[in-house]
C-alpha cells in the first residue's frame, strides 16, 4: 500500500474550478500547475498557462463557463515549463504577456550545441514525475495530479512581450494589481497582488508541501535566504486569499499568514541546522540523516515532504554555500565504483559472501548499496534490486522519490537498463 499521507494529499490537486472572489477563479487539478482567471470590465487576464495545450484547452473550456470576455493579458509568475506552455491556447498572439526581466528557466537544458547534461536532465525529469508509470502507480506528482493530459506537452509557449524590471502597479482593466519580484523557487518569480481584493497569486513560492528547495531532476542552487525573505514579504501583505501555482488556495488572513511564515521558518531551520552542523564538522551524510523539522513545524500539514524533502535540502544548502567538499580530507580522493565494489567484496570474504550479506540486510538503504556493489561485480541481483526499490517506494511520502524508485524498478524490469 502506498504511503497513506501521500494518497490523502491527492485531495489537494483534485480537479476543481474555485471562485476566489467575484470575477476571479482558479483552475486546480487540470494540469500539473494551476491557472488563474481575472475578469476585468471588458477583458480578462490569465495568470500562468499550464504545461500543455490539451490541459490549457480543458481549462479554457471551464473558464468560458465563468466568463466570455476576451483575454487581453497573460502574466507568467515564473519560467518553469509547467506554467508557460499553454499560452497559445489562451491567446492567438494579441495578448500582452508580462514576466520578470529575469525570465528564464532554471532548467539546465539549452538549445543548440552548448555543453549541458541535457540527456541526464531529461531522464531524471521523466523519473521524478513518473512519466513512464501507470496512473495507479503515479499517485501524485508531489505538486500536481498523477493523471493529467500529456498531449501538447510544452507545445504552447509564447515568449513574454513585457519584461518587468521594477515592482509596479498595473491596471487589469478596472482592477488594480501589483507585480512584485519575489525570488524563491526560481530567481525570476514575480507574484501578483490584488490589494483591493486582498488576493495574492504567489506562483511556486508556496504550495501545500515542504518546499522543493532541491529538485532531484537536477537544478542549480535555489537561494534559500532569498526564498525565506520573499515569504516574509508576502506574509506582510496581509492577504486574505492565497492562490498558489500548485495545490488548493488558502482562505482567511490568519491561515495565509500562518502557511507563509511557517514555511519561511522551515527554510530558515534547514539553513541554521545545516550551517551549525557544518561548523561542528559533521559529515554530509550525518547532517542529512539527522536533520528533521522541529515538532511545531513538522506538525503542519503543508510542511509534510510530499514534494520537497528536508534531508535533500540540507545537502543542497551545503553544496550551494561551501560546495561539494565537506571538509573531510578523505573525500578529496576518489575511488571508482568498480574499485570500491571489488574492495568491499574482498573485505566481505568474496562476492558470494557479500551477496549473502546483501540478501540478509534489513536496512533497505544498506541493502541497495550492497546490491549496487554486486551489480558492478557482475552478479545478477536485478530482481532483488527491483523488489527493494518497490518496497522503499511504498513507504515513501515524497512523490518525486516514489516516482523515481518506481521508474528505476520499471526500467530494470523491462530490461532497458
Ligand atoms: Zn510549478
Amino acid at each position: 500500500m502506498p504511503n497513506p499521507d501521500l494518497v490523502a494529499h491527492s485531495s489537494q490537486t483534485a480537479r476543481d474550478i474555485i471562485e476566489l472572489d467575484d470575477g476571479i477563479w482558479t483552475a486546480v487539478g487540470y494540469a500539473a500547475s494551476n491557472v488563474h482567471l481575472i475578469e476585468g470590465l471588458n477583458s480578462a487576464t490569465i495568470i500562468d498557462t499550464s504545461e500543455s495545450t490539451r490541459a490549457a484547452q480543458n481549462i479554457l473550456a471551464e473558464f468560458r463557463k465563468c466568463s466570455s470576455k476576451p483575454i487581453s493579458r497573460i502574466i507568467y509568475t515564473h519560467s518553469h515549463r509547467d506554467h508557460i506552455s499553454g499560452a497559445t491556447v489562451f491567446s492567438d498572439g494579441g495578448a500582452a504577456i508580462h514576466a520578470s526581466h529575469k525570465f528564464s528557466s532554471d532548467l539546465i537544458a539549452v538549445d543548440g550545441d552548448a555543453i549541458a547534461p541535457n540527456k541526464a536532465l531529461a531522464r531524471r525529469t521523466r523519473a521524478q514525475f513518473g512519466m513512464g508509470l501507470s496512473p495507479e502507480e503515479r499517485i501524485s506528482l508531489g505538486c500536481g495530479p498523477g493523471d493529467r493530459p500529456m498531449e501538447g506537452l510544452g507545445a504552447g509557449f509564447r515568449a513574454p512581450t513585457v519584461l518587468e524590471v521594477e515592482d509596479r502597479h498595473i491596471d487589469l482593466d478596472g482592477l488594480s494589481a501589483d507585480l512584485i519580484h519575489a525570488p524563491g523557487e526560481t530567481d525570476d518569480h514575480m507574484v501578483v497582488w490584488l490589494p483591493d481584493r486582498k488576493i495574492l497569486f504567489c506562483g511556486d513560492n508556496w504550495y501545500h508541501a515542504f518546499p522543493n528547495l532541491y529538485a532531484i531532476r537536477g537544478t542549480p542552487y535555489r537561494d534559500f535566504q532569498a526564498w525565506a525573505d520573499s515569504l516574509s514579504l508576502l506574509a506582510d501583505l496581509g492577504a486574505e486569499v492565497l492562490a498558489p501555482g500548485h495545490t488548493r488556495p488558502v482562505f482567511g488572513r490568519r491561515n495565509v499568514h500562518d502557511v507563509l511564515t511557517s514555511t519561511r521558518d522551515a527554510i530558515l531551520h534547514v539553513m541554521r541546522y545545516t550551517a551549525d552542523a557544518m561548523d561542528a564538522g559533521l559529515s554530509m551524510d550525518d547532517i542529512a540523516s539527522s536533520i528533521t523539522l522541529p515538532d511545531h513545524l513538522a506538525d503542519k500539514p503543508w510542511l509534510k515532504e510530499f514534494y520537497g524533502k528536508v534531508s535533500w535540502s540540507a545537502r543542497a544548502y551545503a553544496v550551494g554555500t561551501l560546495g561539494w567538499y565537506d571538509g573531510n580530507p578523505t573525500n578529496l580522493g576518489t575511488l571508482s565504483t568498480e574499485s570500491r565494489a571489488r574492495q568491499m567484496a574482498e573485505l566481505a570474504g568474496g562476492a558470494d559472501a557479500l551477496e549473502v550479506a546483501a540478501l540478509a540486510a534489513v536496512d533497505l538503504q544498506w541493502k541497495l548499496e550492497l546490491l549496487d556493489h554486486l551489480s558492478v561485480l557482475g552478479k545478477d541481483v536485478v530482481q532483488e534490486k527491483i523488489k527493494t526499490l518497490r518496497t522503499l517506494a511504498e513507504s515513501e511520502i515524497n512523490a518525486t522519490a516514489r516516482n523515481t524508485y518506481l521508474s528505476e524498478a520499471l526500467e530494470l524490469t523491462s530490461g532497458s537498463k
